[in-house]
């Protein structure tokens, strides 16, 4: 088979995730899919190939684009509240769920998508000239090109940027460690709660994503959010959303913060409805009465839902209106200004102004403003 991997090509890096099999083949060793790869092969990721005696990463420094985000967009709501986030993804995903919501980048075959390029010191540079608290590694799954997204979060963390993963914890160990001994705050995609809809709907397994949940929450000081994408006739039933909000208040712990987001009809799922706003709305009460402090709706218009609530007092402590922050009542520190209740999560100094504003950068300059983005 001839391949279109080069070492030459200044895009193209070794990795070293990866062991040698006694049938000649070479196993990626990044997540769960566990490729095994023969001369000029690529990964279901289509990122990763095999290339002589080694796995490479072909997209090392590219990208399909830049956009300065809310971090309340990715969804992270106890982390730098009203701040702006430079985000960006590069092409390929290493599951193939069939509702993707950002499917022509996942299933992308990388030349016809990734039309931008920066180097670690770059983006880091980049994000601080535009104000950026962090980074955000998103739009596709950080896990499949973690090399190019621990080099960014290196370089970003020496301007004292933070570094977010928003990713489907879909990981082997090693590569986890390394990749989150990097990362300041992740929001991890638990698609559902039953080995059956991972196996049929994301052609994945279930048990290795509850065991990055863990060990973000138990062994690291990455801040967690969890988001659950609920699809009618498929991961909404009340059983389901009950045994997973007691999962999460009992390994995780109340502090976790979930939220449970709406589904539009997207890629090979087009035939399921939306979302109703009820279902969110009844997930979200089964997670309050299953003992988690904080459960939010989301992709929906829906105060309520989206409104942080302090534990100590039970006074609403930062409403929202779809990404535009309204009342804040924390202090620098994320203290209660009304009963001095500390909230999990990373509060440093005033809230953030940035707004619902989505901005859309090249890294050769700063070349449109695309105007509000809230819901
Ligand atoms: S990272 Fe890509 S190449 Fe490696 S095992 Fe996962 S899907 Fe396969």
């Amino acid at each position: 088979m001839t391949s279109d991997l080069r070492l030459d090509d200044p895009h193209t890096i070794s990795t070293r995730y990866w062991h040698a099999r006694p049938d000649g083949r070479i196993q990626c060793d990044v997540c769960p899919r566990a490729c095994r790869l023969h001369e000029g092969q690529r990964g279901l990721c289509f990122v990763r190939g095999r290339l002589g005696d080694r796995i490479v990463l072909a997209t090392y420094g590219r990208s399909s684009g830049f956009c300065v985000d809310p971090i309340e967009k990715k969804p992270l709501y106890h982390f730098l509240p009203g701040s702006a986030a430079l985000s960006f993804g590069t092409a390929g995903c290493n599951l193939a769920c069939r509702f993707c919501q950002n499917w022509d980048i996942s299933t992308s075959r990388e030349t016809d998508s990734l039309t931008d390029a920066a180097s670690p010191t770059d983006l880091a540079e980049v994000a601080e000239r535009l104000g950026c608290r962090s980074i955000a590694f998103t739009y596709n799954d950080p896990v499949i090109f973690l090399e190019y997204a621990m080099d960014v979060a290196g370089a970003c963390r020496e301007r004292g940027i933070r570094s977010v993963a928003v990713s489907a914890g879909y990981m082997c160990d090693t590569a986890r460690r390394d990749l989150y001994a990097h990362i300041d705050a992740a929001n991890i995609d638990l698609k559902a709660f039953s080995p059956q809809f991972y196996a049929k709907v994301a052609f994945g397994r279930l048990e290795p994503v509850l065991d990055t949940l863990r060990y973000l929450r138990h062994e690291t000081d990455v801040f967690l959010e969890i988001t659950t994408l609920l699809i009618p006739g498929h991961n909404d039933s009340t059983a389901e959303i009950d045994t997973l909000t007691r999962w999460v208040a009992e390994e995780l712990g109340p502090d976790v913060p979930l939220h449970f987001s709406a589904f539009h009809p997207s890629h090979k799922m087009l035939g399921v409805p939306p979302t109703p706003p009820a279902t969110l709305s009844a997930a979200r009460d089964i997670g309050l009465a299953n003992g988690l402090r904080f459960v939010y709706t989301g992709n929906v218009r829906d105060p309520d839902g989206t409104t942080t609530t302090c534990p100590g007092c039970g006074r609403a402590v930062i409403r929202r209106d779809g990404y535009r922050i309204g009342h804040y009542g924390l202090d620098d520190t994320g203290r209660c200004r009304a009963c001095r209740t500390q909230l999990p999560g990373r509060f440093s100094g005033p809230v953030g102004t940035w707004g619902p504003r989505r901005m859309t950068v090249r890294m050769a300059g700063i070349v449109g403003r695309d105007g509000e983005d809230g819901r």
